[in-house]
């Protein structure tokens, strides 16, 4: 479903494919039908879980399974709202959840078709993020669950990225190598058991996502921008230019000097010929974030014996990764960048606190 906000700028979109899946058994046909308090009647072994997640930019909401089904998972972008400025500015993105998060919330449940009465936990990411985003996600779960008396599960953004692979129709067992690029971070992560994670190593500077969006930037292109570098990139020569590849010690990445490359390109060539050769630019600038990122992984999985390679986050909607990786596992596109599915699916593996006992629980800005 989608649906108009303020004149067309933004849009409340439940996720297609994957993310969405129909409800099953007796709920089946039922949608629409009163829409009184059905609570979990169509799935009466399972157990809904909430999940609320807007730790940046995106107000989300979703209602799956313990068993891993997806039965919503609705994401409403503040993109076209942060555009102008580059990037996302903290004090208008927790605006903005303040006033999307209870339509979101209640258009998750009404997508499911269950209503409130049929949660049994309310999950939601805690951090990492931008404190005052965060803080808007957790009050409204906090809220929801002390009303109903409900166990409140704190889910860690990053494994609920992780926790997009544990989802049906087709979940994922550990153990694997986990690369996780998003716009805020670039991890590889050893999984060896759902619910925790070895970091082997991160980003010294820019995350690959943020590379992505300041790579775009200076090819003139709108934000967020790896979609668009991807979609460019299609069309261009990835060899014509040498872009370099950083190598830093150990299992790190970094890009602040790629991105320095691309500046002094964009610089020599002149508005002009930066034009003509735009397409040139983004596929040589996606295939340098590639090559590190395909590199580090399989170094990274060599290095620990795990076999399987899997990637999650935002980057990983990439299809030059994607192609690049063919033998790797990839989130389903919908779940790539953030969502609340992920965060439901994190709140099965994950301690939830009793009532009321997460009345006092805080949010936190990064991770350690
Ligand atoms: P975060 O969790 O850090 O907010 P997300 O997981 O939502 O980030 O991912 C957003 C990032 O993913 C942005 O930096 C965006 O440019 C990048 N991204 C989205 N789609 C693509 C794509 N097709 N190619 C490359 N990067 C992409
Ligand atoms: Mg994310």
């Amino acid at each position: 479903m989608v649906r108009a906000r303020d004149g067309g700028g933004e849009r409340l979109r439940a996720e297609p494919g994957s993310a969405r899946r129909e409800p099953k058994g007796a709920l089946a046909g039922r949608r629409g039908e009163g829409g009184g308090s059905r609570g979990n009647a169509g799935f009466p072994s399972a157990l809904m879980i909430l999940g609320i997640e807007t730790s940046c930019d995106e107000t989300a909401a979703a209602v799956v399974t313990d068993d891993g089904d997806v039965l919503s998972s609705v994401v409403s972008s503040q993109a076209d709202l942060h555009a102008r400025y580059g990037g996302v500015v903290p004090e208008i993105a927790s605006r903005r959840h303040l006033e999307l998060v209870a339509p979101v919330v209640r258009e998750a449940l009404a997508e499911a078709g269950v209503s409130i009465d049929g949660v049994r936990r309310v999950a939601v990411t805690r951090g990492p993020g931008l404190v005052g985003a965060l803080l808007v996600g957790l009050s409204a779960a906090k809220a929801l669950a002390w009303a109903r008396r409900l166990p409140l599960v704190p889910v860690d953004h990053l494994e609920g990225h992780v926790a997009s692979l544990y989802l049906e129709p087709d979940p994922l067992e550990p153990p694997f190598l986990c690369l996780l690029a998003s716009g805020g971070h670039t991890l590889l992560l050893a999984i060896r058991e759902r619910g925790s994670s070895e970091r082997l190593g991160t980003t010294l500077d820019d995350a690959a996502g943020e590379a992505f969006d300041k790579g775009a930037r200076l090819l003139g292109l709108g934000y967020p921008g790896g979609a668009e570098i991807d979609r460019l990139a299609r069309e261009g020569d990835p060899g014509a230019f040498p872009f370099p590849v950083a190598r830093v010690a150990g299992l790190d990445f970094s890009f602040s000097g790629l991105k320095t490359a691309l500046l002094y390109s964009v610089r020599d060539l002149g508005e002009d010929e930066v034009e003509r050769r735009k397409a040139d630019l983004a596929a040589s600038y996606q295939r340098a974030i590639v090559e590190a990122l395909v590199g580090r992984a399989r170094e990274a999985a060599e290095r620990t014996g795990l076999e399987r390679i899997a990637v999650v986050g935002g980057v990983a909607a990439n299809s030059g990764l994607r192609e690049a990786l063919p033998e790797a596992r990839f989130a389903p596109l919908a779940l790539c960048t953030d969502n609340a599915a992920m965060i439901g699916s994190a709140a099965r593996f994950t301690a939830a606190l009793p009532y009321p006992s997460y009345l006092g629980l805080d949010a936190y800005a990064s991770f350690a």
